[in-house]
């Protein structure tokens, strides 16, 4: 494969707000994404894509000031917000999971997620039936419909309901749920896009945020795609109308473009 179709390698990204600090080291789409946004009060795990407990590690490892202390970390985690039941956004739920059976957290977890996402449940569901001791820790599943907002242990959550469906190179499928999401905390407010085809509609749900993170899936959208993805020019307009925002969810040829086009 030429190295300009290659999606870019793992690469520590941070944000730093005045309240939220966000983190990320992998996201290509139809592999996987995962952000870590950290409040004094505790760490959000946005989207479980494959390798999050790995990516969770290796923010002890590059991350000046962070909480070396592993069992800390875990009692801390706030939440797992996870954005629509694709494999590339919740499949590394399950080893997540695991991870926080292993460091023996006690407290509740919470699972954010749009309601009907059922492979989301099904996973939980197949950690607890198959996990050789009780767990100990209850996990909260909460699933979000319409536009939801919660006030959660001092942060607000909101939600919005976006147009996303299955797709493949050459091929689109049926809508899947899916959610675009805003955290605030203090004086920041973190807003994210999921996957989408939506730029226009999310707009007002991005304007004066302090950092909108946007999906950057296409160079350019392919007909028929337009239910599916962003592409570079929605993911910059839709970006544009936050504080600040940050792509994610790259293809080689929408990262090697983005730079020329969104600087
Ligand atoms: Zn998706």
């Amino acid at each position: 494969m030429p190295s300009e179709l290659l999606p870019p390698g793992p690469e520590l990204r941070t944000w730093n707000g005045s309240s939220i600090r966000v983190s990320t080291f992998y996201s290509v789409a139809g592999i996987s994404t995962s952000m870590f946004l950290d409040m004094p009060i505790g760490r959000i795990i946005m989207e479980a894509g494959d390798g999050c407990t790995r990516d969770l590690i290796e923010l002890q490892r590059n991350l000046p000031n962070e909480e070396i202390d592993t069992k800390k970390q875990v009692e801390s985690l706030q939440a797992i917000v996870i954005s629509h039941p694709h494999y590339d956004h919740y499949s590394g739920l399950l080893n997540l999971l695991n991870f926080l059976h292993l460091m023996q957290r006690s407290r509740p977890i919470r699972i954010i997620y749009p309601k009907g996402s059922s492979p989301i449940e099904g996973l939980v569901d197949h950690f607890l039936s198959t996990l050789w001791e009780k767990c100990p820790f209850d996990i909260e599943l909460i699933p979000v419909e319409d536009e939801t907002e919660m006030s959660i242990d001092g942060w607000l959550f909101k939600s919005v309901p976006v147009m996303h469906r299955n797709s493949r190179p050459g091929a689109v499928g049926n809508k899947v749920p899916a959610m675009a999401y805003s955290i605030s905390f203090g004086n920041d407010r973190v807003v994210y896009s999921g996957d989408t085809g939506e730029a226009r509609s999310l707009e007002p749900f991005f304007k004066g945020a302090d950092l909108g993170i946007v999906e950057t899936t296409f160079a350019r959208t392919p007909e028929g795609h337009e239910d599916v993805h962003l592409d570079i020019n929605g993911s910059c307009e839709l970006g544009s109308s936050s504080l600040e925002h940050w792509h994610v969810h790259f293809t080689g040829p929408s990262f090697n473009k983005i730079r020329e086009t969104c600087p």
